[in-house]
């Protein structure tokens, strides 16, 4: 194997398990010399990947796809520019390759890898995402505002770092993506090492107020054992739920879980959908069952879907799905969504996606394929 294929396989293990840079298999790696790339195929994990978990493609066939015109259509675009991604593959390995695999084309370095750390995310989900991005880490970095994912947004890319590139003389290293994450790319595995340290280094500093525990706590409530009855929808569906001191924060009512209500990232709302339900506090358990009941029956005809997290008041969390895997998967996400939001608050507080972002996000073919390789 070549020496610099094994170099991207250890870096990507190295950031996968690191649960505070990568969740539920987020994010993605790639390595390119003159002639190919190596991206992560979508859907694989990486902290367990290996040569068979990456795509390679020819760089040649993929540089057409930054000045190409295609449909003014986003759904149409889409499946063009997935077309002449998919014409550009080399080897599969029976895999898709990720769908950021153009972006990490346009990076100018040889590696690259794209991560959606925690920390990073306390920041780049807060209202002052830009201004903070700007103060604590200047022309380093290239903050790209909210742009929504696909062939827009490698644009946007595209086009801001070669801005960057005209200015300064080189490509940037590090390009953050407000509600999203960050890319940070180098000539080798070290200086992309260094380079996301100084990233915690700057943005640790800011934390004034350490995250209460995430430790697990006695769930319990009437709600478990009920989930199927609430809806037909959920009939044969499993649930588990879950509490911690920091869950506490946000269950504590309806105004604490104000924050944690909606997804902050895209990849949120592939595991967990976009939005979250609160079930108030009730004396008697029958009287809490009632109102889930018609506090499910609300979210669904709002939503036009059922819901996959449900937060009862003053005891915690509970997620809804037909797998056990799926269920943990969303836990882990949803628990960062909590993390992000209480770590924000040192840049201002948490910033949600809008209404009109998630609309995008439910109506795209790309991230529903990835919903079904993460099952
Ligand atoms: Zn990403």
């Amino acid at each position: 194997m070549d020496e610099k294929i094994k170099e991207l396989i250890d870096v990507s293990r190295d950031y996968g398990k690191n649960k505070s840079f990568v969740i539920a298999g987020g994010g993605n790696t790639s390595y390119k010399n003159e002639e190919f790339i190596w991206v992560k195929a979508s859907g694989s994990s990486l902290e367990t990947i290996d040569e068979n978990g990456f795509v390679s493609l020819s760089r040649a066939k993929l540089k057409p796809i930054s000045t190409k015109n295609y449909s003014q259509q986003s759904a149409e675009r889409e499946a063009e520019v997935k077309q002449d991604l998919a014409n550009a593959i080399v080897s599969t390995n029976g895999n898709r390759p990720s769908v950021e695999t153009s972006m990490h084309e346009v990076i100018d370095y040889p590696f690259v890898v794209h991560t959606h750390p925690t920390n990073v995310n306390a920041l780049m989900c807060s209202k002052n995402a830009a201004a903070a991005s700007k103060e604590l880490f200047g022309d380093d970095a290239l903050f790209i505002p909210y742009t929504d994912p696909g062939y827009v947004l490698f644009k946007k890319v595209a086009t801001e770092i070669k801005l960057y590139t005209d200015k300064f003389g080189k490509s940037p290293q590090i390009i953050f993506l407000e509600n999203h994450g960050v890319f940070v790319a180098a000539d080798s595995v070290t200086e992309i090492n260094e380079l996301y340290e100084h990233i915690l280094q700057n943005i640790n500093a800011c934390i004034e107020k350490a995250l209460p525990s995430d430790d697990a706590l006695r769930f319990e409530s009437p709600l478990l054992d009920q989930i199927q009855t609430l809806h037909p929808g959920f009939t044969n569906f499993l649930a588990k739920g879950i509490s911690s001191n920091l869950i506490h924060h946000f269950v504590k009512d309806a105004s604490t879980f104000d924050k944690v209500k909606t997804a902050f990232t895209p990849d949120d709302i592939v595991y967990c959908k976009a939005h979250y339900l609160f079930i108030p506090e009730q004396k008697e358990p029958l009287d809490l069952i009632q109102v889930a009941k018609s506090s499910v029956a609300n979210y669904l005809e709002i939503n036009g879907y059922l819901p996959k997290i449900i937060a009862v008041q003053g005891v915690g969390i509970i997620a809804v799905e037909d797998s056990i895997k799926t269920i943990l998967n969303m836990l882990e996400v949803y628990t960062n969504i909590l993390k992000i939001s209480f770590l924000s608050e040192n840049f201002g507080g948490p910033q949600s996606m809008t209404a009109e972002q998630i609309d995008f996000i439910d109506n795209w073919e790309v991230e529903n394929y990835r919903r079904q390789m993460a099952k």
